[in-house]
């Protein structure tokens, strides 16, 4: 199990299964929903995913079309992605994680619109949109 909670306190859940296709993104709207230099995401089967406290805390933004970005209400912390077209999985922020998820990021994204006062340091395959074999489950949040 590994466990998960906002900046306030006021939303927990826990990850009963893995994160799986751990990366960076760094995308403009992950750049600007994180108020940073990229987003750390994973992806969690939904039914691995349950919700200790706060899921009615959660509000979201449609960002793109089906891809809906959530974050507590309360603090702002990003959550996790849904996607309408894909209901089995979410797209989780690495940045609430409270436990190692083990797993480690694998790859950089979308560093075409990396930004510009950020230098990637690391050896990991950077990629301008996503590697060959997520084109059948594109799932950008
Ligand atoms: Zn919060
Ligand atoms: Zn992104």
């Amino acid at each position: 199990m590994i466990r998960a909670s906002c900046l306030c306190q006021g939303i927990a859940l826990e990850i009963r299964g893995e994160i799986r296709d751990l990366l960076y993104c760094h995308c403009s709207m992950c750049r600007k929903s994180h108020g940073s230099a990229f987003r750390a995401r994973g992806r969690v089967r939904t039914a691995d995913l349950h919700w200790v406290r706060g899921e009615a805390q959660v509000r979201y933004y449609e960002s793109s079309p089906g891809e809906h970005r959530g974050f507590c209400s309360v603090c702002g912390s990003n959550i996790l992605t849904r996607f309408d077209a894909r209901p089995k999985e979410v797209g989780l922020a690495l940045g609430i994680l409270d436990d190692d998820p083990g797993a480690r990021p694998m790859c950089h994204v979308f560093v075409g619109s990396k930004a510009p006062w950020h230098e990637i340091t690391d050896s990991l395959p950077r990629f301008d949109e996503f590697p060959q074999g997520w084109a059948k489950s594109p799932d950008p949040g």
